[in-house]
């Protein structure tokens, strides 16, 4: 496995390490489990190019598999030298990030572009998160439709779980230690503070439940969870200040980034998860807050249809109107209780994704090269 772009040791949630990171030690855990043993080089791109050309490791390795085109380079690189295939998975895409840019955002320049479309002409195979993903690599880069494979990802079940006693009580022990109001509507934001992600546009929709609705002052809270990434409005401080220019300053909680256990008493303890993205090409958390019992609310971009169902597991929403959002609140504010029986539907629907087709991906890419036969044997791809 090569991260050349961010280490998955990396706190996630904040700068550059997000979803990505997470994706990867998780395959790797479930590849692990099926007798693949995994080598993962993380690295910057200037350390880890010099170390694939001056370095014989040809035979060591059965296949390459890069994530994100930075790695991608680097996996062209390996797998031509090393005479095995490369798998590659893009996580996100020049193209569909620009067509989806929020204010404050800047495009991604061409010579990514020009890099994607490389590596998707490299690799044996192209692993998607979803069919949306599957379609954008083969709309927008042209990808051969032989050779792209949908992966659901899946997250760490142990981790991401509801209270034994069920979702209500679940949430209720949650709510108790940090102190949180046990009557609270919570609409929780987690992920990276920057413009792609709208947290923004949380804030602006709260305002406006409150200008409506001012008794509901006395009984919501508002946690913001995750640091800085990229530059823009939507920085910390620049949230702060958006929240105290809405006159909501006093119910926004802003957390630093913390530790996946963490992080899953945040989703229990949460009425819904709010995910007003402007692109999201597959969004964990919002499957990571679902297996935890918490529906969410999430824009109808990217993967979130696929990781959300809608009026069953959440609510989507279409576009990032403020008001659209705040009607979509109203729904938790006015019936708590539906917050425990749609919180129920998303333990289902969190429970139905996982990795279950990696490994085939590697399978069909070795035969492609007619590295052997391609099937596990004794713990090794042959
Ligand atoms: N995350 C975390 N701590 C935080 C905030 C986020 O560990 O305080 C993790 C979260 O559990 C998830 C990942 O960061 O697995 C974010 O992934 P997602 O796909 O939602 O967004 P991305 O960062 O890839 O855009």
């Amino acid at each position: 496995m090569l991260s050349v772009h961010t280490s998955p040791l990396h706190q996630p949630g904040t700068g550059d390490a997000g979803g990505m990171n997470v994706y990867i030690v998780e395959l790797a855990k479930r590849l692990a489990v099926l007798g693949i043993e995994v080598e993962g080089w993380w690295s910057a791109q200037a350390c880890v190019t010099p170390w694939v050309k001056t370095h014989s490791w040809a035979g060591h390795y059965d296949l390459v598999h890069s994530h994100y085109w930075l790695s991608g380079h680097v996996g062209r690189l390996a797998a031509e030298r090393w005479g095995v295939p490369l798998v590659h998975a893009m996580h996100t895409m020049a193209k569909v990030k620009n067509a989806g840019l929020a204010d404050g955002d800047t495009p991604e320049p061409a010579a990514r572009v020009l890099g994607e479309t490389q590596v998707v002409r490299a690799a044996d195979r192209l692993t998607a998160n979803t069919g949306k993903e599957a379609e954008d690599l083969l709309r927008h880069y042209d990808a051969d439709p032989g050779r792209v494979a949908v992966v659901h990802p899946g997250v760490d079940l142990e981790r991401f779980r509801s209270d034994a006693r069920g979702v209500e009580a679940g949430r209720a022990v949650a709510r108790s230690r940090p102190g949180l109001p046990q009557d609270a509507l919570i609409p929780l934001f987690v992920g990276r503070i920057q413009p792609l992600k709208a947290p923004d546009v949380l804030l602006r929709a709260v305002a406006r439940l409150l200008a409506e609705r001012p008794r509901l002052r006395e009984r919501i809270v508002v946690p913001v969870v995750g640091g800085p990434s990229g530059s823009g409005l939507a920085e910390p401080e620049g949230l702060q200040k958006l929240a105290a220019r809405l006159g909501i300053g006093d119910v926004v909680l802003f957390r630093p980034p913390v530790g996946q256990d963490r992080l899953a008493d945040w989703y229990r303890a949460a009425s819904v998860l709010v995910m007003p993205s402007h692109s999201e090409s597959f969004g964990l958390v919002a499957v990571e807050a679902q297996a935890c019992g918490t529906p969410v609310i999430a824009a109808q971009v990217g993967g979130l249809p696929v990781a959300v169902r809608d009026g069953v597991s959440g609510v989507l929403v279409p576009g990032h109107d403020p008001a659209d959002y705040a009607r979509a609140l109203y729904g938790f504010a006015d019936t708590p209780a539906r917050s425990a029986r749609m919180g129920e539907a998303a333990i289902r629907h969190a429970r139905s994704f996982g990795w279950a087709s990696a490994a085939d991906v590697y399978t069909a890419a070795l035969l492609r090269r007619g590295s052997g036969s391609g099937v596990l044997h004794e713990g090794r791809l042959r």
